[in-house]
């Protein structure tokens, strides 16, 4: 039933048509067919204006409407409202949040406490260190980050916890997050609104949208306005969460077109039932993915299986000697960004929210047909 929401997509079945490709990019990457549409539209003629949305005052009241309605839907879907959270659209990625956190959490010689699962947990580790003692509770490096360690200790003085949900490079994703007495900040990018969680566990969240909620430059932030102001740290305006709060998220110009796109996809999963039905879809793709990934004799998955990520699925084949053949199999098919990351090889799929179903199956067929034609 949920299917019916990706709506009519007419998929390339040769790359010389130029029609829509499978698109398994980790991000910036797909959205829902709807969303594009809209936004387009929405750049030629706002709400029937007679504007543009990208020639409009972001003071405007029709802007004003669309960062309201973005900021409290994000909440909504998070199961978040009412519970003393606030969301911001920021600039500067996710990557900036990674010294954000500490400007604004780390106490003046305090320290914080991370988990290193993979690249960007460590870009993260790296910008906390520059601000105070930062110790990493458990690493899975020395096995190329295949896992997400277990069994480690936070220490309960730290500041807060800062682990990353969803590893998009290493195809890994936390099931489990540590109960703590500390503030839990999670790096979401990659898997936010993709499966339901106990969002209220955790103090900060925050994402980069090109990765499951809109195009590139603007950065959701979901923070809980009690851990704020206790750093004892003189903050730069712009890096400082409290005046985003105070501002209602328009300290200086927002990124309007990046954040409207995201508004479209917030409404798109609401009317698909929300991060619940979306779940279901998610799982189903990445059941079928990976039971093909485990049956087919020609490839192996990268990540130990009980951490697989269902966003992100990292696969080798046995043997190189199949690559070109593959490669041009999978093209041949329409389906575009499959090639893993440098620091894994061989493939990764992308799955997230805005994957239709249909993809997988795409995706699938033709590592069936290899099985066959080697
Ligand atoms: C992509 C990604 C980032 C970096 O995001 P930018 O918005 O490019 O700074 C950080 N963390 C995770 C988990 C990511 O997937």
């Amino acid at each position: 039933m949920t299917e019916a929401y990706f709506r009519n997509i007419t998929f390339a079945k040769k790359p010389q048509q130029h029609m829509k490709k499978h698109n398994y990019s980790a991000g910036p990457c797909i959205l829902p067919q709807d969303v594009f549409e809209k936004s387009a539209q929405a750049v030629l003629n706002f709400n029937n204006s007679g504007l543009s949305i990208l020639e409009i005052s972001h003071r405007s009241k029709d802007f004003v409407a669309v960062m309201e309605e973005a900021r409290a839907l994000a909440l909504e879907l998070l199961g978040l409202q009412g519970k003393g959270y606030q969301a911001l659209f920021l600039h500067g990625g996710a990557s900036l949040e990674f010294l954000m956190v500490p400007y604004n959490l780390m106490k003046v010689n305090g320290k914080a406490a991370y988990l290193d699962t993979g690249t960007w947990a460590n870009s993260a580790i790296k910008e906390a260190k520059s601000f105070g003692e930062t110790v990493v509770v458990a690493s899975s490096k020395p096995e190329n980050y295949n896992h997400i360690p277990k069994g480690y200790n936070v220490p309960s003085d730290a500041d807060y916890f800062h682990c990353t949900s969803n590893n998009t490079i290493f195809g890994t994703q936390m099931k489990e997050f540590p109960t703590l007495d500390i503030p839990m900040v999670c790096d979401m990018s990659s898997d936010i609104f993709s499966r339901t969680l106990d969002f209220s566990q955790f103090d900060l969240i925050y994402a980069g949208a090109q990765k499951n909620m809109g195009p590139a430059g603007t950065t959701l932030v979901v923070v809980k306005e009690e851990i704020l102001g206790k750093s004892g740290r003189t903050i730069p305006s712009m890096l400082d969460y409290k005046q985003h709060i105070d501002k209602e998220s328009m300290y200086n110009t927002p990124a309007v077109f990046a954040i409207y796109t995201s508004l479209l996809t917030l409404q798109w999963l609401k009317n698909l039932g929300g991060i619940a039905a979306i779940e279901k879809v998610n799982e189903a793709k990445a059941q079928l993915l990976y039971t093909e990934i485990d049956r087919n004799p020609l490839f192996k998955g990268t990540a130990e299986q009980a951490d697989r990520s269902i966003m992100n699925a990292t696969f080798l084949l046995n043997d190189e000697a199949h690559a070109p053949l593959f490669d041009s199999m999978w093209k041949e098919a329409g389906i575009s960004g499959l090639p893993g990351h440098r620091s894994v090889g061989g493939y990764r799929a992308s799955m997230y929210n805005a994957l239709p179903l249909e993809s997988v199956q795409v995706l699938v067929e033709v590592m069936k047909e290899l099985e066959v034609r080697s």
